[in-house]
């Protein structure tokens, strides 16, 4: 089935939905509906062609959980689709109401409800640097965040994100234990509550919001640190890759972020020039203060030279190093260059430095340019890839990930928007749309995005 065909038949009554709302916020205005239905979907020239113009008929903004439910059973008697939304910074459309309906603005819900050592219960609307600012005057923080940290939610990182700042210490978010419980409301006429304990909480990792909504995380933290920022510069590639492999190896060197650039990707980062030497490759990292010493060794044995060493700012207008890395760094390009795009590749950790090298011989840099961050998976270190890529056609972009998939590095498609065909970090197991049959029956929750889910009638 096309996900684009509308699945709420018979056609569903927005105006009865909107007065079933009482006084929840709702507004209409087309401006804000446009910007309110779009996500950065737009990195990818494929999603750009296919998603651009979808926009929902009305935008509700609920203030607590009682409106959530509320949404939630006027939504499923009136068959009205609803598209919840985060920050909306999402980069797979996964935001975007491709049937229409409502669109559902969560992030009024951002209470911290506890915390307990290193264990913290919050609202799904909370940005997670709000998260941080409130949890680092007792010494936690989030274990990890995307280089979206400022912008971003928590429920928005747990249901679409994958793994940020962090990860090449504690693994990627659907590891066992990265998060620890979500509440979630069912889209049904007498919507339920869903308190999702320890593995049963990863049920809405990475589920693209098709699965119930999300009102409260329960999230483990790790010690907050005095991180410093740092770039270390290397004559070739491949060099900086043999550092940061080894550096994250170290586990004595407390860390939160590894990232090997290729040159010129720095040449797309402003104001920069004096901390990444013409023709360099790059490593950019995050240690924690106490580590910069034993990281300083370690960069002089592999005849790196430092070029920045700084505390991490995140006050209003600094830049933090890591909006430089993860997909920040496509961004950045593409504020240069239309023509960018990107890919995401997972190195196998068995080979990981010979494969790196394969692709480097594989590809002029002209077309692709390698960057990655390094994290664990399943306690390997390894490389989570986010090239570059000069964008011709959909058949090289599609010739490319084959390339990368035949010498066995997994792509995680970033050019579909069908949580199916991404054959990402998740796909729709069956695990899934079992639980998403108990969620959402009716098939309501983001519809077209888990294109094989067959709503109960
Ligand atoms: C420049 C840039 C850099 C990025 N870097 C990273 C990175 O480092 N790591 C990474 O993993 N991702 C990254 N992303 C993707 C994205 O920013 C993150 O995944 C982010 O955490 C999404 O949060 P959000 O609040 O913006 O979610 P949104 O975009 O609003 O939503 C994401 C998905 O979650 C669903 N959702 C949101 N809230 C709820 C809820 N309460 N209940 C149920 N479903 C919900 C939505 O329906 C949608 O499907 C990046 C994106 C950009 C544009």
């Amino acid at each position: 089935m096309n996900p684009l065909t509308k699945i709420s038949q018979p056609p569903y009554d927005l105006a009865a939905f909107a007065a079933d709302l009482g006084d929840i916020p709702i507004e209409t205005d087309p401006k804000t509906l446009y910007k309110k239905s779009r996500d950065f979907f737009w990195f990818s020239p494929v999603l750009k062609r296919q998603l651009e113009g979808k926009v929902g008929e009305l935008l509700v903004e609920p203030r607590n959980e009682a409106d959530v439910m509320r949404i939630a059973g006027a939504a499923a008697r009136h068959r009205v689709p609803i598209t919840i939304r985060g920050g909306g910074t999402g980069n797979y459309g996964q935001c975007v109401p491709v049937q229409g309906g409502a669109v559902v603005d969560m992030m009024a819900l951002d209470a911290i409800e506890w915390q307990r050592g290193a264990l913290l219960r919050v609202g799904a609307g909370r940005k997670m640097n709000h998260i941080d600012a409130e949890t680092r005057k007792g010494g936690f923080e989030l274990r990890m965040h995307p280089s979206t940290k400022r912008t971003a939610s928590i429920g928005g990182f747990a249901a679409g994100g994958s793994a940020g700042a962090g990860s090449v210490t504690y693994g990627g978010l659907r590891e066992l234990g990265n998060i620890m419980g979500a509440r979630v409301i069912s889209l049904e006429e007498n919507p339920r509550v869903f308190e999702l304990k320890g593995d049963a909480a990863l049920k809405i990792c990475h589920g693209w919001g098709t699965t119930g909504i999300i009102t409260a995380l329960e999230m483990p933290l790790a010690p907050a640190f005095e991180w410093i920022d740092l770039i270390v510069a290397f004559d070739d590639f491949m060099s900086a890759v043999r550092f940061g492999h080894e550096l994250t190896l170290a586990d004595g060197v407390i860390k939160k972020l590894v990232t090997p650039l290729a040159w010129p990707i720095p040449t797309y980062f402003p104001g920069t020039a004096a901390y990444f030497p013409k023709g360099k490759a790059s490593v950019i990292a995050m240690i924690a203060e106490h580590s910069v010493e034993p990281f300083l060794s370690l960069a002089a044995a592999h005849k790196g030279e430092m070029t920045y060493q700084r505390p991490c700012d995140e006050s209003p207008g600094a830049h933090p190093l890591y909006e430089y890395t993860w997909n920040h760094t496509t961004m950045l390009a593409l504020k240069i260059d239309k023509d960018i795009t990107y890919l995401q590749a997972m190195y196998p950790a068995v080979g990981f430095m010979e494969k790196v090298a394969e692709i480097s011989n594989l590809f002029s840099p002209g077309e692709v340019q390698q960057h990655f961050e390094f994290m664990r998976h399943a306690g390997q270190p390894t490389g989570a890839g986010l090239h570059m890529i000069r964008f011709t056609t959909e058949a090289r972009l599609n010739e490319i990930m084959d390339m990368h998939r035949e010498r066995g590095i997994f792509i995680a498609d970033p050019h579909i928007w069908t949580l199916e065909d991404s054959a990402g970090y998740k796909s729709a197991d069956a695990d899934l749309v079992s639980f998403k049959r108990e969620v959402d029956p009716l098939g309501i929750c983001n519809p077209g995005k888990m294109r094989t889910y067959v709503p109960v009638r």
